[in-house]
């Protein structure tokens, strides 16, 4: 089995910023594709983004999430938020970083978010197997000595993945800045089942 590319040019990398009429998601990754192997994996992503742009039409939305919701969730790559939620374009913030870990800038998105664009309900996502179980503080100590510099942020590394659901819970509902926090839930996804698993409060 193989694929004809269905576009001409030359693949490099430079150049692919305009490639918007190409339509085979096939071309640039499969072993097929020699003649892109210099691309790197960034390059592929902005050709995809043309395959994109070339479909897309405007859906004239401003920029409040329609659910009025948003979500704090780990940067897990084993996690799509929007298709594990049955959610849309538009329909909420989404704010991730490692372990999901309710921070001082996560603070900063869900204070603008509430109270500059208008949602009203958290919703924290946390889930099994993540690589923060496996760090520990030490984290820091170890890259201080080796760059000479400790960082100022905590690793928020944790073993007890509900404890930490709970805690983050509890960051965003004491958080004197935000003002909706009556509506703040907390999940554990397994990135076995698909599954969400809800963490009691208290
Ligand atoms: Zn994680």
């Amino acid at each position: 089995m193989f694929f004809v590319p269905s576009h001409s040019g030359p693949a490099t990398g430079v150049t692919s910023t305009v490639m918007l009429m190409t339509t085979s998601a096939s071309v640039p990754t499969g072993p097929e594709g020699a003649v892109a192997t210099d691309d790197t994996v960034i390059d592929r992503l902005v050709e995809a983004n043309g395959q994109y742009a070339a479909a897309f039409t405007d859906p004239g939305m401003d920029a409040r999430p329609v659910l009025q919701v948003a979500i704090v969730a780990c940067m897990d790559a084993r996690l799509d938020l929007h298709a594990a939620l049955g959610l849309e374009l538009g329909d909420c913030h989404t704010i991730r970083n490692a372990g999901g870990a309710v921070t001082d800038d996560v603070i900063r998105s869900l204070t603008i978010s509430q109270r500059a664009l208008g949602t009203r309900s958290v919703i924290l996502i946390h889930h099994t197997g993540c690589g923060l179980e496996s760090l520990t503080e030490d984290f820091r100590q170890e890259l201080e000595a080796e760059v000479g510099q400790r960082p100022a942020w905590a690793v928020e590394a944790f073993r007890d993945v509900d404890q930490d659901v709970r805690q983050s819970m509890q960051r965003v509902r004491t958080n004197p800045f935000l003002l909706h926090t009556g509506d703040v839930r907390g999940f554990v996804f397994d990135v076995k089942s698909g599954l969400l698993r809800e963490i009691d409060p208290a």
